[in-house]
């Protein structure tokens, strides 16, 4: 039976003999007692196995889990030969920005910094490299790349095409069935859901790349923990209705705040404004729950709007079942790649669509009258 992807969320990576428990079990355990298939705690844990193949099979290819995102790119970059070229957005996730800048800085890579919505200057980036970086959408100002077409110029160049996928999320969009070769998730936003966890995972449909992701993740000492990869799986279960949930919300906010004077510009892909609304709309089967806006008036009262929230949490992060808000450019990494300063990137959770625009829309007018909150 093929089942939809949101069902395969629930089904997948189950114990399924006579009398198995209905969740798979953790492990807590450092070591193992000797003569079996299992050794020490470094080398695996039986306990991650339901979550990297319940991701494997949502994303097509074979999943390997980290101790978080971040470890999770570093596996991907540190299988980079030294001093190939990588191209990497202009504005991504700051900490992997920074990751590939030091990097860079200690002759490891090359790294071609590109505007990757700019096909002219991908195409020309893309030549002689060894890999290309994309976000889509991305974090924080959710533009959207197109992948197929990417992948095409990657490997016609005999470029690697590696996706984070961590905004998307499986259920929204399937990068290797688009043509990479590499998916990257922070299992530690969406997937897990609650915000009580970190965690990463690559996946990719090459063993000979697995085998150096284990290779890779025994040597760093990147593991996962024990409990991490059981409350991941645990938040994919209701991944699909968080999604659907957050996106309603997040449509409608982002409507609302588009219509609001305090407001500049809203970034949301689902929005016929948005520059890549119709490539997000062939591309994936919804727009996600993140809403990046910028306010009128300063830095400040933008920083100051979000302290004075009362509904939303001030705080970073994203995907969990609580809606955040934050000023990037609060960030050196995220200044630094030019996000604009007064930026807002919001993660919309499963509040009520009522109070969430009774809370933005009470602070944006109190900062537009220039009321001190
Ligand atoms: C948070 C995030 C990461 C890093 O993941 P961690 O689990 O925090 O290490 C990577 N990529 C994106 C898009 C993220 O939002």
């Amino acid at each position: 039976m093929q089942l939809h992807r949101d069902s395969l969320a629930v089904t997948t990576g189950r114990p399924n003999g006579p009398g198995d428990p209905l969740n798979a079990p953790i492990f807590p355990t450092s070591t193992y007692r000797a003569g079996g298939q299992w050794v020490y705690g470094r080398d695996g844990n039986p306990g991650w196995l339901p979550v990297e193949h319940a991701l494997g099979e949502l994303e097509g290819g074979r999943a390997v889990a980290f101790a978080s995102g971040v470890a999770a790119a570093a596996a991907v970059l540190g299988n980079v030969p030294v001093g190939a070229v990588v191209v990497a957005p202009r504005v991504q996730y700051h900490g992997i920005a920074a990751q590939l800048q030091r990097l860079a800085e200690r002759g490891q890579v090359d790294c071609r910094v590109t505007d990757l919505t700019d096909r002219t200057a991908t195409a020309a980036a893309i030549a002689g490299a060894h890999l290309v970086w994309v976000e889509s959408p991305s974090n924080p100002l959710l533009e959207v790349i197109d992948l197929t077409w990417l992948a095409e110029q990657a490997h016609a160049a005999g470029a690697l095409v590696v996706v984070d996928n961590t905004v998307a999320t499986p259920l929204r969009q399937q990068p290797i069935s688009l043509g990479a070769d590499i998916v990257v998730h922070s299992a530690t936003k969406f997937i897990g859901g609650h915000s009580d966890l970190l965690l990463g995972v690559v996946v990719s449909n090459s063993d000979q790349l697995v085998d150096l992701l284990l290779a890779y993740r025994h040597d760093q000492g990147s593991v996962p923990g024990a409990i991490e990869p059981f409350l991941a799986l645990r938040g994919l279960r209701t991944l699909a209705v968080r999604l659907a949930h957050a996106e309603r919300t997040a449509a409608e906010l982002s409507l609302r705040l588009e219509a609001h004077p305090a407001v500049l510009r809203v970034r949301y892909p689902g929005l016929s404004s948005h520059p890549q609304h119709e490539l997000a709309r062939r591309q994936m089967s919804g727009f996600g729950s993140l809403v990046s806006f910028e306010t009128v008036g300063s830095p400040e009262a933008a920083e100051r709007l979000c302290e004075s929230m009362q509904l939303l949490v001030h705080g970073t992060s994203l995907g969990g079942v609580e809606t955040m808000i934050e000023r990037r450019a609060r960030y050196a990494g995220d200044q630094g790649q030019g996000v604009p300063e007064t930026l807002l990137r919001m993660s919309i959770g499963l509040e009520h669509v009522e109070d969430l625009w009774y809370d933005l829309d009470a602070r944006l007018t109190e900062m537009q009258r220039g009321v001190a909150p």
